[in-house]
């Protein structure tokens, strides 16, 4: 289907960063995608390619009084032969709707988000880093710009997607982390909006991740809002245990997000028949697998590290290793095969390329 958006294009390139300095999220592209929802004017309208800029908002925009925004996040990745792939950019479209929903806010038509992303894609594609391991991060967002504080969804929207090419989130491959477990902080409870990628879930994780890092840890495992009892998500990744043989990950209980690398990585681990299972796992029962000896791998899953070993749990001052603190032969084996359908180096047998 042809939408019509139009393009603007910039005449004051910017100059590109090296590709062994890109880290995450410092650099923006030429350009960006841009599209206005007005109720009374009948919806979406106005997509358009125009160069990167500021954005200018009324100060009474709802987004800064009652956090109506959501946002996405997913990469491209230029192959050895030049091609540029995307990774099951399709949920990403389904996702957001769904936080749409959860937040009251209109659905974006995924046809128009995908070819709108395609084309800026396209657009920017000198902007896509060939080092291995680098990738095009792509941000689509969209908050309510009402000038209104009456407390109500909002009849008016932006939809914004900025791109950012970043580095190899590993420099010298996959290492295990350290883990504080959260016992005081809560992330999200059932009923609320933990399911949603909405911004205000990012800032009421922020204080547990800072008290963890003083303390040394490099991230937070998130236990349920009710029970403080039951493993949710680590940081702002979905999480997987190996326990004598069995891949174990959180049920979505509806205070977690369902993270689109979490979906990959089941259907990878059924293709290899590694029995895998969606269930409540508690805090306790780790401690017990670990004392029993069957705790043999942990690790994390989301689209900037794509796996993240665990190497090490934290809870009450009880401190438990996993695997020796190495990384897990089923750990690397996923995340060789992800990262290799995702850049093109191994061969997708799921369709999940596009
Ligand atoms: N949980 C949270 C809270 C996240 O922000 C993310 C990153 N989007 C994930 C899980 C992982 O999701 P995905 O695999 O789709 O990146």
């Amino acid at each position: 289907m042809a939408h019509l958006i139009t393009v603007e294009l910039t005449d004051t390139k910017k100059t590109k960063p090296a590709e062994d300095k890109l880290g995450f999220g410092k650099y923006y592209t030429d350009h960006m995608f841009i599209m206005n929802y007005e109720e009374a004017k009948g919806g979406w309208h106005s997509p358009r390619i125009v160069p990167y800029q500021p954005i200018s908002l009324d100060p009474a925009a709802k987004i800064f009084h009652y956090g109506q925004s959501v946002f996405e996040g997913m990469k491209a990745y230029r192959t050895s032969d030049g091609q540029i792939q995307l990774f099951r950019p399709q949920k990403n479209w389904e996702r957001l709707n769904k936080s749409h929903a959860r937040l009251c806010m209109p659905p974006v038509d995924e046809d128009i988000a995908m070819e709108a992303l395609k084309q800026l894609i396209l657009v920017d594609q000198d902007w896509i880093p060939e080092e291995p391991g680098t990738s095009l991060y792509i941000r689509p967002f969209v908050f309510a710009t009402e000038p209104l504080l009456g407390v109500a969804s909002s009849k008016e929207y932006l939809f914004i997607i900025i791109l950012s090419p970043v580095g190899a989130y590993y420099a010298e491959g996959i290492n295990p982390v350290t883990i504080h477990v959260e016992s005081q902080y809560v992330r999200a409870v059932a009923g609320g909006v933990g399911n949603a990628k909405t911004a205000g879930n990012y800032a009421a994780g922020m204080k547990a991740q800072e008290e963890a890092a003083d303390k040394g840890f490099t991230q937070v495992l998130w236990l349920d809002g009710v029970h403080r009892k039951y493993i949710e998500e680590v940081g702002s990744m979905n999480v997987f245990f190996m326990i004598d043989g069995k891949v174990v990950t959180p049920a979505l209980n509806g205070s977690i997000l369902e993270g689109i690398t979490r979906d990959s990585v089941m259907q990878l681990l059924r293709h290899w028949n590694v029995p895998v299972e969606e269930r409540a796992i508690s805090i306790e029962e780790l401690y017990e697998a670990s004392r029993n000896g069957t705790l043999q791998e942990a690790f994390g899953t989301g689209t900037a590290a794509v796996i993240s070993p665990i190497g090490e749990l934290n809870w009450n001052n009880d401190k438990l290793v996993i695997g020796e603190g190495r990384t897990g032969q089923l750990t690397s084996r996923i995340y060789d095969t992800i990262t290799g359908i995702q850049n093109g180096t191994t061969e997708d047998p799921f369709g999940w390329v596009v």
